[in-house]
């Protein structure tokens, strides 16, 4: 069975959903503080708490869990900096007692969702996988540090992890049976989704001077599905027996705010106030990946390349969730 930590969070139900389609049989532990139990429609739940070590440990006797992937972790940047005791506690010392059990029960595959953020401002785009990793915020470097201890223990306990490093992961499942649900919401598209709603009375663009065609951001968006599907080429890649590795999800592409904005006009339909405003700290201009490595490796190869392609799953699913 596939243990899957944070399994009713965005990309962890996108990740469960896969996993049962290509014939896994999952469990999905979660302790529901920002996932919803209304996600999790495959595989067995249970509700837990990484830093609950005798209750992981307590999953791992009762289940025979051959592999784990790992999605439950703080994602808000800008708190990350406020606050960094909360994310230093819950993406590395809880995903230590993760790997803790796991050692223990001699279970030695593991997936790690770690970020592009962990390569801080970027020297050369398209990113690549030896890019220097020095994150600039507390987020990023939580993600390093998990990254810098999973090398550590292949090397002293065979212990091997594909490490994934996502860009800006968006859109929903075609069905729309699950889809981004965060509270807050902070992200780009969803935040636009609620002004086409009326939800909201504008959308901010956060700085227009970068360097860059339209002077907005540039990011590389990649739709939850293709990730889904990283991951299961990921799993099997670890079932072969091959060494750990690291590899970009991105779609090799970029997209600006404004072209984002202007895609969730043209599939809505609907027009909202747009205001420009100053820089968020700590934004590159821009962040594009490249994709080779996963490419030539796991015979990845995202099929959502197309911004309104990405942004038309996203809008079915933001309708159903406000009911509209
Ligand atoms: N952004 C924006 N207005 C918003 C939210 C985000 O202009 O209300 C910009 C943000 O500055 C970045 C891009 O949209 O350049 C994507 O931001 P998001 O928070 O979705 O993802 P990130 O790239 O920070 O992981």
């Amino acid at each position: 069975m596939i243990l899957i930590v944070g399994g009713a969070g965005y990309i962890g139900s996108h990740v469960n959903k896969a996993l049962n389609e290509a014939g896994y049989e999952t469990i999905i532990l979660d302790n529901l503080s920002y996932g919803h139990k209304e996600s999790i429609k495959w595989g067995t739940f249970v509700k837990c708490d990484l830093a609950d070590v005798n209750k992981v440990d307590e999953i791992f006797t009762k289940y025979d869990i051959t592999a784990v992937m790992h999605f439950s972790s703080f994602i808000d940047v800008g708190e990350s900096v406020t606050n960094p005791e909360k994310y230093y506690y819950n993406n590395v010392v809880n995903t230590m007692n993760l790997l803790h059990v796991m050692l223990k029960h001699d279970v030695k595959k593991f997936i790690f969702s770690s970020t592009c953020a962990t390569y801080g401002i970027p020297q050369k785009i398209p990113l690549v996988e030896d890019h220097p990793q020095n994150p600039i915020n507390p987020y990023g470097m939580t993600k390093l540090m998990v990254e810098k201890i999973l090398h550590d223990y292949d090397e002293a306990y065979g212990l091997k992890s594909v490490i994934l490093r996502y860009f800006n992961a968006s859109g929903a499942d075609k069905t729309a049976e699950i889809g981004e649900w965060h509270n807050p919401e902070t992200h780009l598209i969803p935040l636009i989704l609620d002004a086409a709603l009326g939800k909201r009375e504008d959308i901010k663009i956060f700085g227009t001077d970068y360097d860059t065609p339209d002077g907005t951001c540039i990011r590389d968006y990649i739709h939850v599905t293709d990730l889904a599907d990283a991951h299961i080429r990921s799993l099997k890649y670890l079932e072969d027996n091959n060494e750990s590795n690291q590899f970009n999800l991105g779609n090799g592409l970029g997209f600006s705010v404004r072209e984002v904005i202007e895609s969730v006009k043209n599939v809505t339909g609907r027009d909202f106030k747009v205001t420009e405003t100053t820089r968020r700290e700590g934004d590159p201009a821009i962040l594009i990946g490249s994709s080779e490595k996963a490419n030539k490796i796991l015979g990845w190869n995202p099929q959502y390349t197309n911004i309104d392609q990405i942004v038309e799953t996203a809008w079915k699913w933001h309708q159903k969730l406000n009911q509209e």
